[in-house]
């Protein structure tokens, strides 16, 4: 029997989200059931309501950054029990046998990865709905071990943005003798630089808000450069390892890949709809790349959050209730944020 709960979306652009009622499916036996405590709001999320990505099966449920609490498990439920703290992020299915994710890299499953919203449920047919709702159900091969941060609402933002700028970051390496780029202070932004940090690399970060070049330093940058002072990037060029972008409209990436040393790596995070433009020089001198990264496979986020559990990381979060999420999205969307919104599930 499918159970019916209240959420949070939207039918259209047009339309401000508002509440609805959806179904969770009935419990298969490796499935969990979650209570949901709190749920972070991703520039994704505004992204798809948007429909910056493309038109989208109506309604809508955005959210995933999802953390709660486990209410129910099925018959062959392994590693959770019924009170347990877990969090579910971007992936809540994937084929599990393709290579992919037998090498816990699920982002890319070559069947195709299921996302926590807006995506084909292929367990019961229609399409998933995301966490600006009461309850989850969904495969524990997906859920994580949520260590007992003190702020469980801080931790909640982990679940996409940490992942997200935790897997480039040790890909590329950063760490002790490596000065790492970090454009755009946003959710992403805001968790690279302290992940970063707790790397030991060298952090400089770039932003287009005069306000926020004391705050990144708060948050633990070395060095923080209005990206409109030409003077203060002249500084740069050619000085940085690799740069993580996070920006989520579109900019000029080549004045960034003009600040790499030669080999280096600009990682782009940030999803702008439009494409971006690359000029051959920019790269072909100084071999520089122009790379991607999305989120991470589930072994590596469980890895994160224990990374940012030792190292008392959590993101800097404005709790609100869901009926306020509209101004929420306003906000978001001017970058009036600092820095991660996470929604309280008990307003709901
Ligand atoms: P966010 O909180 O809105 O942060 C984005 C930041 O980008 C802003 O705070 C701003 O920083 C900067 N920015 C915005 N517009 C800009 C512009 N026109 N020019 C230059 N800088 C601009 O968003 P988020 O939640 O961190 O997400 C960032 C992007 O990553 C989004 O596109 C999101 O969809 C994407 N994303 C990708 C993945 C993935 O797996 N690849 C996962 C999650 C999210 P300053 O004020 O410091 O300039
Ligand atoms: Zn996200």
């Amino acid at each position: 029997m499918s159970t019916t709960v209240k959420a949070y979306g939207t039918e259209s652009p047009e339309i401000p989200l508002h509440e609805l009622t959806i179904s969770r499916r009935e419990l298969q036996a490796h499935d969990i059931e979650m209570e949901i405590l709190y749920c972070g709001i991703c520039h994704s999320d505004l992204h798809q309501v948007h429909a910056d990505f493309g038109p989208y099966p109506a309604p809508i449920v955005p959210g995933h950054e999802i953390l709660g609490r486990i209410t129910a498990v099925g018959d062959h439920v392994k590693n959770f029990k019924i009170g347990d703290l877990a969090g579910i992020g971007c992936i809540v299915d994937s084929c599990d046998h393709c290579e992919y994710c037998n090498d816990g890299i699920e982002q890319f499953c070559e069947e195709g990865v299921t996302f926590s919203f807006n995506s084909e449920d292929k367990v019961s047919g229609g399409h998933t709905f995301g966490g600006f709702s009461k309850s989850y159900v969904c495969n524990e091969r997906y859920v994580l071990k949520m260590p007992a941060f003190e702020n469980l609402a801080a931790a909640a933002p982990l679940l996409c943005a940490g992942i997200t700028v935790y897997s480039p970051l040790k890909h590329w390496g950063a760490g002790p003798g490596k000065k790492v780029g970090i454009l755009g202070i946003g959710g992403l932004g805001h968790m690279a630089i302290k992940i970063a940090k707790a790397m030991g690399a060298e952090v400089i970060v770039f932003t287009t808000s005069p306000d926020k070049v004391s705050d990144a330093k708060r948050l633990g940058a070395d060095e923080a450069v209005l990206s409109s002072d030409q003077d203060a990037m002249a500084a740069y060029v050619n000085k940085l390892h690799f740069i993580i972008d996070t920006v989520s409209a579109k900019h000029d990436v080549n004045v960034y890949l003009n600040l790499l040393r030669h080999d280096g790596t600009v990682v782009l995070v940030g999803l702008p709809p439009q494409p971006l433009e690359i000029g051959a020089f920019n790269v072909v001198m100084g071999r520089k790349s122009f790379a991607g990264s999305n989120i991470g496979g589930i072994a590596e986020t469980q890895e994160m959050l224990d990374f940012c559990f030792e190292h008392n990381i959590v993101a800097d979060s404005e709790i609100i209730n869901i009926q306020d999420i509209n101004t929420a999205f306003d906000r978001l969307e001017r970058g009036d944020v600092k820095y991660r919104f996470v929604i309280d599930m008990a307003s709901l």
